[in-house]
């Protein structure tokens, strides 16, 4: 079911955004050479908990352990925090995390590079950003859920690489997923018509290789098939009135 939400309560997930968009902050400040996933998941889960009625979305959810997801290079989304993971000079940490605040969610991500990264590395983080920024404009009333997924797709595919088809963007609120499912591919015009009040989270995963995906035996980590790179890129957006755009609930500040 699609839910609407009322001013009020998209105010209160723009705190909850607002809170989760610090928090990468603050975990881009720790991103270096030597520094476990781990202590990242540590950092990120004492900066939410500060926040009096905020805590961790992904803690507990359908049971994953930690506060963030932390996912490098090949791996796509879903990795979960070790003191075992260390980041090397080179590496791309893709970093997932939702906060709930006063009974809603927001939910956002990023990959950073670990010090200095490959070309190829550079420009599959910038065109995975461009793809987050061409589907987030399109979420607008009277758009269709499949203009967002022709938008990233265009986007992504028009640079060489791939989208990730098995997981997909959603509507998010009191519960952290929500119908619609927004795919990162798709036929413009097609699929659930945007309303305002509707939020959504919009987030590419694109690879260098093909889309082809399979997890781990931990049961949660995705990687690529072939092994190539993977970025991560989402945003929680609330489609507003007609004629106007969309606002970003994760927006740094
Ligand atoms: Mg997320
Ligand atoms: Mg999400």
């Amino acid at each position: 079911m699609i839910t609407i939400k009322s001013p009020r309560e998209i105010e209160t997930m723009a705190a909850a955004g607002r809170i989760v968009a610090a928090t990468l902050a603050v975990v881009a400040q720790h991103v270096r050479p030597g520094v476990s996933t781990e202590e990242l998941d540590r950092v990120a889960e004492d900066f939410i908990r500060s926040h009096p009625g905020a805590r961790p979305s992904f803690k507990g959810l359908y049971d994953f352990p930690a506060t963030l997801c932390t996912s490098l290079n090949q791996e796509v989304v879903h990795g979960i925090p070790s003191p075992r993971r260390v980041l090397k000079e080179g590496d791309l940490l893709s970093v997932d995390v939702g906060v709930w605040l006063d009974g809603l969610h927001a939910d956002s991500a990023a990959t950073f590079p670990v010090g200095k990264v490959s070309p190829e590395a550079e420009r599959l983080l910038a065109v995975t950003r461009q793809a987050l920024a061409a589907g987030v404009a399109q979420a607008r009333a009277g758009n269709h859920v499949g203009d967002i997924g022709h938008a990233v797709q265009e986007v992504a595919e028009g640079a060489g690489y791939s989208v990730v088809r098995e997981l997909v963007g959603h509507g998010i609120g009191s519960a952290f997923h929500e119908d619609p499912q927004v795919p990162n591919y798709g036929k413009p015009k097609r699929g659930p018509r945007l309303v305002p009040g509707m939020t959504i989270a919009i987030e590419p995963m694109v690879n260098v290789g093909g889309a082809e995906i399979r997890t781990l035996d931990d049961k949660w980590t995705v990687v690529t098939e072939d092994g190539s790179l993977s970025a991560h890129f989402e945003h929680t957006v609330a489609v507003g009135e007609n004629d106007t755009p969309p606002r970003i609930l994760t927006k740094p500040v």
